[in-house]
């Protein structure tokens, strides 16, 4: 089962990927993947035209989404697999999250003019496949584009992330909202890039047990975020909190991404995949 080749997480231009939900299967299916969960941030708008493609092209295809939620002074993000994309309360949830979304990007356009950078707002916009949802990963490119940092991932050494310029507080989800909503829908909850979060280990050991006492079911062991090193802290946490264990390459565009669609690292042998309860 674990030779499957799973890539459980990764986003397109419905939310701040940058190839279209039908390039991304495509892409994983050249890529060898043989189960493909797309999972845009707070947004569900891919998810028929990636059915549509996988079924053409022949690739098991998950319908998924990624739900930003806060949890104690942190962005925590919760990724659902298997959902069904019609279930009401799901929509409107999520509809909610997105809404939050169009006054952040203004609250973040003018710290970024505070420090005489103009036209941060129009400038993120413009590269939003869907203007319902502007994410940071769209200011970075902009950042990119005005010259400021040498590639997305330097920007965020520097600006829009918690202390730097550009950054802004916000309220997203609740992590039992993010799980409710999940497991209404008939999915899987799934704590993504826990390796991620600012948290010690008490913390980590806390939104685990908490996550998973609420009815949430997996974590993220290998990621696109993760090295070495955390994917064993990981699979240990799983092992201790009896938690399924995902794989995923978080992968945003060939452009962004340090990892491509399916090749994230394996999971440790002993872990039970989440896909055992997809397949
Ligand atoms: P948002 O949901 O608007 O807060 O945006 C979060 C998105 O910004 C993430 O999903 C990534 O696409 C991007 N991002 C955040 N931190 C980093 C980072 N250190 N390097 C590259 N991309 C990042
Ligand atoms: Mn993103
Ligand atoms: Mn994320
Ligand atoms: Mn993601």
């Amino acid at each position: 089962m674990n030779a499957l080749n799973a890539d459980l997480h990764c986003h397109s231009t419905a939310s701040d990927g940058t190839l279209a939900p039908a390039e991304v299967v495509c892409r994983a299916k050249a890529n060898g993947v043989d189960l493909l969960a797309l999972t845009d941030h707070d947004e569900l708008l891919g998810l028929a035209e990636a059915t549509a493609e996988a079924a053409k092209v022949g690739l098991r295809f998950v319908p998924g989404v990624e739900i930003s939620v806060s949890w104690l002074d942190q962005t925590v993000h919760m990724v659902g697999l298997g959902i069904d994309p019609g279930n009401p309360a799901l929509v409107a949830g999520l509809a909610q999250v997105r809404g939050g979304r169009d006054g952040r990007a203004a609250r973040i356009a003018a710290e970024l003019e505070r420090i005489g950078i103009a036209g941060a707002l129009e400038g993120a916009l413009a590269y939003a496949g869907n203007p319902a949802l502007v994410s940071r990963a769209h200011f970075a490119r902009f950042l990119v584009e005005k010259g400021c940092a040498k590639n997305v991932h330097d920007v965020f050494l520097h600006y829009l992330a918690r202390g730097k310029p550009g950054y802004v507080e916000h309220i997203w989800a609740t992590l039992e909202d993010a799980v409710g909503w999940i497991k209404g829908a008939g999915g899987l909850a799934v704590i993504a890039h826990p390796g991620r979060y600012r948290l010690s280990h008490a913390e980590m050991d806390i939104l685990l047990e908490t996550f998973r006492d609420q009815g949430g079911d997996a974590v993220e062991v290998s990621c696109g975020a993760h090295d070495g090193g955390q994917v064993l802290a990981f699979a240990r946490l799983a092992r201790k909190f009896g938690l399924l264990a995902s794989r995923a390459s978080d992968f945003h565009g060939p452009e962004d991404s340090p990892i491509d669609l399916g090749r994230a690292p394996p999971l440790p042998s002993d872990l039970t995949p989440v896909w055992t309860r997809l397949v």
